[in-house]
């Protein structure tokens, strides 16, 4: 998908890398859009945005469409500009082909973040959408006491911000030998309850990343 093009064709007057505080934002000048993205994000996060805030210029174009959601929340608003992003940069009809797949795993999640120059955290969200199933992913990174969750993708709402590593876990990823794509089980925390994660993991060093295709709760706490 070439945004720049399908900036231009809906009129949008520039697309400009500046030092923002927000990763992107759309200004109508005399009723003509600019785009200003963040200069110093990853590519690909720059190219999501591009996408999000020409989400924003679809919406804002036609006065039936604008009208309409005029009163949404400004969350849902973002919410919205972000499913229509995914949907630019990975049409449904493209990714049934990998949605369909009998499982979902790291080297999957890199093929399609290549092939349509998005992030991993972008193709987990929308393979989860297009799957219907769980595709979560996590990353940890080993702080001074103990691993932390530093991000999070495609998790369900009552976990967002919650997830925890347990002790458990602590000890099996500083156990890992840093290597590419290893099945394990983790053991999580959320609110007091404990949930057992099946995931794909890619440490390196002192970070790891964890795709997560299926959680539920330990029937042993
Ligand atoms: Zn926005």
């Amino acid at each position: 998908m070439d945004l720049q093009k399908l900036a231009e064709s809906l009129g949008v007057t520039e697309v400009l890398l500046k030092e923002l505080v927000e990763d992107g934002r759309t200004t109508w000048i005399d009723g003509r859009p600019r785009i200003e993205l963040r200069a110093d994000r990853p590519a690909a996060r720059m190219r999501f945005t591009l996408a999000h805030e020409i989400a924003h210029v679809l919406l804002a174009q036609d006065q039936t469409v604008a009208r309409r959601t005029q009163g949404l929340d400004h969350d849902v608003l973002e919410t919205l500009c972000d499913w229509v992003a995914a949907a630019l940069l990975m049409p449904r009809d493209w990714m049934q082909r990998f949605a369909d797949r009998d499982s979902y795993n790291l080297s999957l999640l890199r093929l399609i973040a290549n092939h349509a120059d998005v992030s991993l955290s972008a193709a987990a969200v929308r393979l989860a959408e297009v799957g219907g199933r769980t595709c979560m992913l996590l990353r940890f990174q080993r702080a001074p006491r103990r691993w932390v969750v530093v991000g999070h993708s495609g998790v369900p709402k009552q976990f967002i911000g919650a997830l925890e590593v347990t002790s458990e876990t602590c000890l099996l990823l500083d156990n890992l030998v840093s290597r590419r794509d290893t099945w394990r089980d983790l053991i999580l925390s959320a609110r007091g309850r404990t949930l057992v994660a099946r995931a794909h993991l890619d440490k390196s060093g002192q970070t790891c990343i964890a795709l997560i295709t299926s959680m539920s709760k330990d029937p042993d706490s």
